[in-house]
């Protein structure tokens, strides 16, 4: 007898309520799917799961000595076993699918669309940065069958990532918010990028609509032959939905749109986030959402931390953590905001590495300190950092930029700023740890 048949023996009906990969957070009635990492197995916790009230659990085939009398569902591969899983639960609901890509942006408009389109209808989202082939499935699968949207981020480091996540969720909307250089290494050129993020329009729903960054001709020039509903936002007057009379405030920034009389307020900073809010609009346009509305919706935003949060640290100084990532189009999003930002006498940007840039990485480094004019003083940390403080030396005085290889004398420095007049911008790619610093200001 066969593990599997005498499973069906014992449990003839198992109701399952969601899945878990995590055995400390198994709530009852949930599937429990364990993986093999590189430090631990899940298996080893598939007995304690079904103790703690899991009503089953998948088992791999290759993992030897299967529990006896428990209800288990044998898999070949739990990763495939649960893509397969989400992708019939998901022909079984009603719900509509809003896919999210771009090289930034995403889950920051994921939070936007989310905060628009919960305004009318119940509205499930990504956690976090579920993004990937394990994330997007896994949210799918927590779907309560009342929702009305699902918002979906999809993310990818190389070719055909975006293409499998988008014919798996199969969306009723498509966005693409941007085209930057991050996975340049594996990509090979910005051109490569837009390729791989124009793989979402491959599972889009026959008559779905596609809304993407206008500006940005790498996706124009590729798609404008195409026989699909779509819709364009960005800065130029041209496209379907723009800003005009963009007023940067301490903490967020006013604008007019084009399809609404009253203007906007965005209570979070930067012209690249008024971007990711207008991508937000469209869908809720293709919802229809009022545009009239959509400030409400707008007003009580709530960012995923660490992105452009200004945060108060030691004698009233100010601090833009952007610490969560970096990536050259986003670190100059960044520093355009704290060029902008009024009110503050003095300005300093304390800036890393950039990782995944590929063989130009030193260029692109050397290239952003060039666009550092304007900014009073600039503290890099890292290797990749000291051509950001290179570049920066061509716009600025030179004892006004220093480079740092730890983080300690580099707080140090920064420690005789520290006063209400101040603004600090902290940003690298998150591998940097450069919230370190941000605590160190706190
Ligand atoms: P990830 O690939 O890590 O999931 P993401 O695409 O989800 O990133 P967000 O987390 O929304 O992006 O934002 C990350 C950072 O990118 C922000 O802190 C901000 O500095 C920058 N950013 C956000 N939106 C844009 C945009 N439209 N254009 C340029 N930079 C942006
Ligand atoms: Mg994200």
């Amino acid at each position: 007898m066969s593990s599997s048949t005498r499973f069906f023996e014992q449990y003839n009906e198992v109701l399952i309520s969601g899945v878990t990969i995590d055995s400390r957070k198994i709530e009852a009635g949930q599937l429990f799917i364990p993986f093999k990492g590189e430090r631990t197995d899940g298996h080893e916790y598939v007995a304690d799961a079904i103790k703690q009230g899991a009503a089953a659990a998948f088992w791999q085939k290759d993992v030897p000595n299967p529990p006896e009398n428990l209800p288990l569902i044998f898999v070949d591969d739990s990763l495939t076993a649960i893509q397969t899983l989400a992708k019939s639960y998901l022909q079984q609901l009603k719900v509509k699918i809003v896919g999210i890509t771009g090289s930034n942006g995403k889950t920051s408009t994921k939070d936007m669309t989310t905060s628009l389109l919960s305004l009318k209808y119940k509205v499930q989202k990504t956690e976090g940065n579920y993004n990937n082939h394990l994330g997007l499935p896994l949210t799918v699968l927590g779907l309560e069958e009342n929702t009305d949207i699902a918002v979906l981020e999809m993310g990818m480091s190389s070719r055909g990532e975006i293409d499998f996540l988008s014919r798996l969720a199969e969306p009723d909307i498509a966005v693409i918010t941007n085209i930057g250089e991050s996975h340049m290494q594996d990509l090979g050129s910005r051109e490569g990028i837009a390729e791989a993020k124009l793989e979402i329009l491959n599972g889009l729903k026959e008559k779905g609509r596609f809304v993407y960054f206008g500006d940005e001709p790498l996706l124009s020039t590729r798609v404008k032959d195409r026989n699909l509903d779509m819709k364009t936002f960005g800065m130029d007057p041209a496209n379907d939905l723009y800003p005009y009379e963009i007023k940067a405030l301490e903490n967020g920034s006013v604008f007019q749109i084009n399809k609404a009389a009253e203007p906007f307020e965005l209570p979070v900073l930067g012209n690249h986030n008024i971007l990711n809010a207008l991508a937000a609009m469209l869908v809720a346009e293709y919802f229809e959402i009022p545009y009239e509305e959509m400030n409400k919706g707008l007003q009580s935003l709530k960012l995923t931390n660490m992105r452009m949060e200004l945060v108060e640290g030691q004698l009233g100084v100010k601090v833009i953590n952007d610490a969560y990532n970096a990536s050259p189009t986003s670190m100059l999003a960044a520093i355009d905001v704290l060029k902008k930002l009024p009110g503050y006498k003095q300005k300093i940007a304390v800036l890393g590495d950039m990782l995944e840039l590929g063989d130009q990485e030193e260029a692109f480094h050397y290239e952003m300190g060039e666009h550092l004019e304007g900014v009073d003083y600039v503290l890099t940390y890292g290797k990749l950092g000291n051509f950001i403080a290179e570049g920066a030396k061509t716009v600025l005085p030179e004892d006004h930029v220093f480079s740092f290889q730890e983080k300690e004398p580099l707080i140090e420095t920064l420690l005789p700023f520290l006063n209400k007049e101040t603004v600090i911008l902290v940003k690298a790619s998150r591998g940097m740890k450069l919230e370190e610093i941000v605590k160190a200001i706190q």
